[in-house]
């Protein structure tokens, strides 16, 4: 089982990346997580990552095919992955599908979680933290007992800059650029398995679930 997922900044990715682990025994493989480890685990390939991202400068694409070339060859990776955040292009989608058929394997779905901006837009904005103890509420989802002031110490709520309406636009817009044409790359595969995530995230887990099985 080897799984993409894909989706905009508050599709609710995360959530769904920890429903599917739980229900199937394959690692949940992001970006991050590879890089961090192999820059602890202090690999070629990890120093040649820091040194880098120590100067400021984007981690040339070699350095992170390979990173994930290692990470899909361990053991844990074998039976199958859940991979989070890679590939960002369609040079890296072409550079895993290599990978994959050096091994014999192939990437059998793309999960996409599909949420319209506007809803995003609403998802991403209404994040409000309390300025005293840094809970964060959220207007619609997660809302304080009283407008604008934390239930826990009446602190007063604030916005993240991160989170005004022109930030989230702006990183959406950015996003959907990039994702568009890598979602095009695996419709043309015939991998790409779109799903609307708008709904209850349990409906949207479901809907995972039953994709994966069918798989
Ligand atoms: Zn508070």
């Amino acid at each position: 089982m080897n799984i993409i997922l894909m989706g905009l900044p508050g599709a609710g990715k995360g959530t769904q990346a920890s429903e599917i682990i739980k229900k199937y025994p394959i690692p949940h493989i992001s970006t991050g997580d590879m890089f961090r480890a192999a820059i602890k685990n202090g690999t070629a390939l990890g120093n040649e990552a820091k040194s880098f991202m120590d100067k400021g400068e984007l981690v040339p694409d070699e350095v992170t095919i390979g990173i994930v070339k290692e990470r899909l060859a361990e053991e844990d990776a074998k039976k199958g992955f859940l991979l989070d955040g890679f590939p960002r292009t369609v040079e890296q989608a072409e550079a895993l599908n290599d990978i994959m058929a050096e091994s014999d394997r192939k990437i059998e779905a793309v999960v996409n979680i599909e949420v319209q901006e506007e809803e995003l837009m609403n998802r991403l904005t209404g994040r409000r933290i309390c300025e005293v103890c840094g809970t964060a509420y959220h207007l619609v989802f997660n809302p304080p007992k009283v407008e604008g002031i934390c239930d826990l110490d009446g602190g007063k709520l604030y916005q993240r800059e991160d989170d005004n309406p022109e930030t989230v636009a702006n990183r959406l817009s950015v996003n959907i650029k990039q994702t568009k044409p890598l979602l095009d790359f695996y419709k043309s595969e015939g991998v790409l398995k779109n799903i609307d995530g708008s709904r209850d995230i349990k409906d949207v887990t479901t809907d995972v679930e039953s994709i994966l099985t069918n798989l």
